[in-house]
């Protein structure tokens, strides 16, 4: 088969390496991918928002089927527009991607599906939803709409943050996303990750991971898109997975199918542990980045079968293998971010560091001639397995020691929550 990824930062370098190593995969083109993608197949230098562009590239280029990583191709209807050309693809059409692409419509599925979810209430205007806030309790979480790439979440503790979050949002400050905001109840409890693939009909288990989503040690400083992960999460114990499977996963795709847009590909549930039991935090319909990053390493199955019956509708009978052996990830930034970042400088050592036994996945990297120089805000996703996750720690920041790149950060405790549970 030829296979078409579409994406470019970590998450795809790991698609981009898993998928290469199928039997299936006779050549891997990736769209517009990174200097790490190029090591597994082709780079193509195609925009990927010119749906016509996409099209005629899978014509010309042979292509069987197109894997989508990032949401934002997903919710403009990247799929559909494949779809209708005849072009198969793994990933939502438009309509069932705005489980990601909308956070009202997914708390409006969830509350007509019984799915539990903190309560919420919407509005479009200022007045009333100041009002709203006056009257109700604190802390209390307001979300832009729409998608905003991580930037679109206020967790308030003061009325004031609040009130500040709901003036920017709906004042335009975020643009089309912020057009509406959903003002939640603040859940507490430990958060992690679960992963399906669905066929739009039925969920298969893909995993769980936990990610630390704050800028420094001890899970301080602003959110980022994520500084480092791990897989599993230890917090899911198997009877945790299975209450979300049967309480969150499989109402969802029952409720999308009841509507007429079933779900199809991956669907990423942030979950919240609450002392009432998980509850949904809201959906992606895409892997996470970096979780993708230790989802991939820890696949024993071949990926490939896994995305095609998942796209022809039927995942009856497919029970993905893992090794058994956890996955950590340690991410390297550039200097400034999540603000705005320094690009240019060089980085030495990928391969010192992949001897050392990690993998190292690029995300932000371009090259420079024959020089490899960091060109985004996260760089770098240093892998490493290991018995569990004291040991893949240890392993992923060897490694990630071995690399010469000494204007790049990493936080130095990514999967302590799992190491202290362990000990
Ligand atoms: P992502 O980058 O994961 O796509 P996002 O910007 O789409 O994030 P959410 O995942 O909905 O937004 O929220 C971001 C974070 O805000 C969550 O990981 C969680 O820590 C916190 N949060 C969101 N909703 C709630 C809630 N109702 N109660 C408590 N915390 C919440």
């Amino acid at each position: 088969l030829t296979l078409l990824l579409i994406g470019s930062g970590g998450r795809e370098h790991a698609l981009a390496w898993k998928l290469a190593q199928s039997p299936l995969c006779r050549r891997l083109l990736i769209a517009p991918g990174n200097p790490g993608t190029a090591a597994h197949g082709t780079n193509l230098a195609l925009d990927v928002t010119d749906h016509a562009a996409v099209i005629a590239a899978c014509r010309r280029e042979g292509v069987d089927v197109v894997v989508v990583g990032p949401e934002a191709p997903l919710v403009a209807g990247l799929v559909d527009a494949l779809a209708e050309a005849g072009i198969r693809a793994f990933g939502p059409n438009a309509a069932a991607a705005q489980l990601e692409g909308s956070k009202a419509f997914t708390k409006e599925l969830c509350r007509e599906f019984a799915i539990p979810t903190a309560g919420f209430a919407r509005f479009r205007d200022v007045a009333p939803a100041l009002a709203y806030l006056r009257a109700g309790r604190i802390p209390v979480v307001v979300k832009a709409d729409g998608l905003a790439a991580g930037k679109g979440v206020v967790v308030a503790e003061t009325l004031e943050q609040a009130e500040a979050a709901v003036e920017n949002m709906l004042g335009g400050g975020m643009g089309a996303a912020g057009a509406e905001v959903v003002i939640e109840e603040c859940m507490v409890g430990e958060e992690a990750s679960l992963f399906a693939l669905c066929d739009g009909t039925r969920a298969v288990l893909l995993g769980t991971a936990q990610d630390h989503k704050r800028v420094h040690d001890g899970d301080k400083g602003p959110n980022t898109g994520g500084m480092g992960a791990y897989s599993p999460a230890p917090v899911l114990t198997p009877e945790l997975e299975a209450e979300v499977m049967e309480r969150i996963i499989r109402p969802t795709l029952d409720g999308m199918r009841a509507r007429g847009t079933p779900f199809s590909g991956i669907l990423y549930a942030g979950l919240m542990l609450t002392e009432e039991g998980p509850m949904l935090i809201e959906y992606n319909t895409r892997f996470g980045d970096p979780e993708c990053e230790v989802l991939m390493p820890r696949l024993a199955s071949d990926l490939v079968p896994l995305l095609l019956a998942a796209a022809a509708g039927d995942l009856s009978g497919v029970v993905p293998e893992w090794r058994d052996e956890v996955a950590l990830t340690v991410i390297m930034a550039a200097p400034g971010y999540p603000g705005t970042v320094a690009k240019g400088s060089e980085i030495r050592g990928l391969a010192e560091a992949e001897a050392a036994g990690a993998l190292v996945f690029q995300a932000g990297t371009k090259r420079d001639g024959d020089r490899l120089v960091a060109d985004g805000g996260r760089v770098l996703a240093v892998t490493a397995l290991g018995r569990d996750v004291r040991e893949a720690q240890g392993r992923a920041y060897a490694a990630l020691d071995r690399i010469d790149w000494p204007e790049g950060f990493c936080r130095r405790d990514i999967g302590w929550r799992a190491v202290a549970r362990e000990t």
